[in-house]
């Protein structure tokens, strides 16, 4: 489309907006590429086992206990982890026990943690 506009370059021109078009060609093949890569992504195909792996990470990151918040305190006396909230949810209640093993557990056992 742009070569089409130009009459008769210089060559010096014409080399150089080679050049750029041959850029411009390879810049294309790449975005083509990366289209296609998030194509088959979409589809289930080559990227299936990355979505897996993204998923099986976010659960594995998520609080089991209201599967929203992100795991961020510890009880120390089964290394049980789930979000402070939940944890003390379940302290307020007078339940008292890990959500995840049953364990006996105070404010005392438990800890926040922080990603670095
Ligand atoms: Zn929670
Ligand atoms: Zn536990």
């Amino acid at each position: 489309m742009r070569a089409g506009a130009v009459v008769k370059p210089a060559p010096a021109a014409a080399a150089a907006r080679r050049a750029g078009a041959g850029a411009h060609a390879g810049a294309r093949a790449l975005a083509q590429a990366a289209n296609g890569r998030l194509e088959r992504l979409r589809r289930g195909g080559a990227g299936d086992a990355a979505e897996q792996e993204l998923a099986a990470m976010r659960k594995l990151q998520r609080c089991s206990v209201c599967q929203e918040r992100q795991k961020d305190a510890v009880i120390t006396k089964c290394w049980h982890v789930f979000c402070y909230q939940c944890i003390d949810a379940t302290h307020t209640a007078r339940n008292r026990k890990c959500p995840g093993c049953g364990a006996r557990f105070g404010m005392d056992d438990v800890q926040r943690f922080y990603y670095a």
